[in-house]
């Protein structure tokens, strides 16, 4: 069947699609406060928040910053004076009611739920928008526990984020573990980390993110049905 009993699931890009929440939250923003999105502008707010992420990822931002931050970046400037706060609740409040699946997940799901295996989501999103959209998309029909940074204190790929983990499983034998996601800056390097192995997922018809050769990664799956055979194998 398995030779794991605990598949610890990425949320973003890897079970939910974050490019379409995304866009649609950032739309309503952009509406919401007077101005009008175009392409060029959602291109260039997704850049400074990935940048912004890599930089909290490591520390050198806090949480705050980057909510403010990467809203200032994009659409303020001389002249345009920009709430980054305010418009960073607004892009949440339209984020947390979505719960847009990546085509095929949700059957993916469904049938690895029926089987003997304990599956977790963890992710290093706010809370309060990961909540929302995990309700949205009514992913406790397949998974035991979220686990969500914001409420643990620790960030992937913190080795601490695992601990947490077993220690609620109560399970230290971390051969039992399969980390499953899509960036090797939290999810590959979490597995890293922790000492349990990792499978680099790419949506179907998306490719591996750059420099994944230099990692130590134990699968790859490319869509759901290369990812059943790892899982399942
Ligand atoms: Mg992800």
């Amino acid at each position: 069947m398995s030779k794991y009993r605990y598949i610890l699931f990425d949320l973003d890009e890897t079970i939910l699609d974050f490019k379409k929440t995304e866009q649609y939250a950032l739309r309503g923003a952009i509406s919401d406060f007077g101005m009008e999105s175009s392409p060029e502008i959602e291109e260039l707010y997704s850049k400074v928040n990935k940048s912004l992420w890599l930089r909290f990822e490591k520390g050198e931002i806090t949480r705050e910053e980057l909510k403010r931050m990467r809203f200032e970046t994009v659409f303020g400037g001389p002249g345009k004076d920009i709430d980054g706060l305010a418009m960073n609740q607004s892009y949440m409040d339209h984020m947390a009611q979505t719960g847009f699946f990546i085509p095929g997940a949700e059957s993916f799901l469904e049938k690895l739920s029926k089987t003997d295996l304990r599956l977790f989501i963890i992710t290093n999103g706010l809370s309060y928008t990961q909540s929302g959209r995990i309700r949205e998309a009514g992913l406790a029909r397949f998974v035991e526990k979220v686990f969500i940074s914001e409420e643990m204190g620790r960030v992937k790929p913190d080795p601490e984020y695992t601990e947490q983990i077993i220690e609620y499983i109560g399970d230290p034998d971390r051969s039992n573990y399969l980390i499953v996601g899509d960036s090797l800056s939290s999810d590959i390097m979490l597995a890293e980390n922790s000492g349990m192995d990792c499978c680099l997922f790419a949506a179907e018809g998306k490719t591996f993110p750059a420099g994944y050769e230099l990692h130590d990664i134990t699968y790859k799956a490319n869509g759901y049905d290369e990812l059943m055979a790892v899982i399942c194998q």
